[in-house]
């Protein structure tokens, strides 16, 4: 027979506040030495996730980016992972695809060149609390930890390695990791990249994170704030520029006070649970407040001290939680910077 079977695993954004990844998997015969199979379109049971009643239940998968699957097989014999965005089964978007919405802001400011750049911070959990946390009681304080090296300072290292892999292997624009503040917090870079790229690749990073926790007994968590207390919290920090910023900076002050103007409208869809995260501690600016400033970590905007020194580039939105939706996180931002 002169056909192979593939496994595709079709990945989706879920209808919850904040969104949740969901995936199931597809056999798909794939002709032997032709040009590889489209990902037909699918459906799931929307009233599971949150996306339908029981009623009339059925969403539609509509495949937008194709992975390798760097985990089924080891990373051979041609699996995929497919992101989609959910539908209805008129073809119109779903009120939870987001994703929809960014295409249609991205595709009417397409000749600025917006590249985006997104700091994904995440705590590991087992056993119901942090890596590094002891059964009953707490480790020694935050001051040790951030990029730190060591059985007593890093704790996950393993797995952080591998989604490392798998992010490259699947070709997924991861830029960077690093150790956090608190134990058990760690964080990985997307980009810099065009928007929709970006946001697809965060996606699929986290999923390919949650999943290879799997083999730990590992949990992620994207909560801002995980633990209450002289604990930090997680954030999205996203970077954007503009090809004018990439330029020159003169247009940098225009551009905070369009961002000061709209901080509420920020604030508001910049992951739940924001406001435990900015208290003005912990290298946070207060929500209530809006502030931006040069290598100011205590700020809402920060403009990085080589930027400034290069008299051009980019700017770093430090109010985001990790528990954001990036594309409504990304289209707000190109919204407010160019509308
Ligand atoms: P931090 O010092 O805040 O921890 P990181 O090194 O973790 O900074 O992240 C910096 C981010 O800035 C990266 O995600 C990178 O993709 C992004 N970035 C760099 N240059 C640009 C640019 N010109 N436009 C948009 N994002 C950029
Ligand atoms: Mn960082
Ligand atoms: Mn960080
Ligand atoms: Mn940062």
């Amino acid at each position: 027979m002169n056909e192979k079977r593939i496994c595709a695993e079709y990945l989706w954004l879920d209808g919850n506040e904040p969104p949740q990844i969901r995936s199931k998997m597809k056999v798909m015969e794939q002709p032997g030495g032709g040009t590889p199979l489209a990902s037909p379109e699918w459906g799931f049971d929307g009233s599971s996730t949150n996306q339908a009643s029981g009623a009339d239940s059925d969403c539609v998968l509509k495949p937008v980016r194709t992975y390798q699957d760097p985990i089924r097989a080891g990373g051979k014999g041609g699996h995929r992972l497919v992101l989609n965005e959910v539908c209805l089964s008129n073809g119109n978007p779903h009120p939870s695809n987001t994703r929809a919405a960014l295409s249609k802001v991205v595709e009417r400011h397409a000749d600025e060149g917006f590249w985006f750049g997104i700091e994904q911070e995440y705590t590991l959990f087992k056993d119901g609390r942090p890596l590094g946390f002891p059964a009953g009681g707490f480790p020694e304080p935050q001051g040790k930890y951030y990029c730190g090296v060591g059985a007593d300072k890093a704790y996950g290292r393993e797995l952080v390695e591998r989604h490392l892999q798998a992010c490259l292997d699947a070709d997924v624009l991861i830029a960077g990791i690093n150790g956090e503040v608190m134990p058990g917090q760690w964080e990985f870079q997307i980009g810099t990249g065009d928007p929709l790229r970006v946001a697809d690749d965060l996606v699929v990073a986290r999923w390919l994170l949650a999943r290879l926790g799997e083999d730990y007994g590992i949990s992620v968590s994207f909560e801002p704030k995980p633990l209450k207390g002289d604990w930090n919290g997680a954030g999205a920090h996203t970077n954007f520029s503009t090809a004018a910023m990439r330029e020159s900076n003169a247009g940098f002050d225009a551009i905070i006070e369009k961002l000061r103007a709209h901080h509420a409208e920020h604030i508001g869809v910049y992951g739940p649970g924001i406001e435990e995260r900015l208290t003005g501690k912990h290298e946070t600016c207060s929500y209530r407040e809006f502030r931006a400033g040069v290598s100011d970590r205590g700020a809402s905007v920060r403009i990085p001290w080589q930027v400034e020194r290069d008299g051009r580039g980019y700017m770093e939105d430090r109010r985001p939680c990790a528990n954001i939706d990036p594309y409504v996180v990304l289209e707000r931002i190109i919204r407010t910077v160019s509308e």
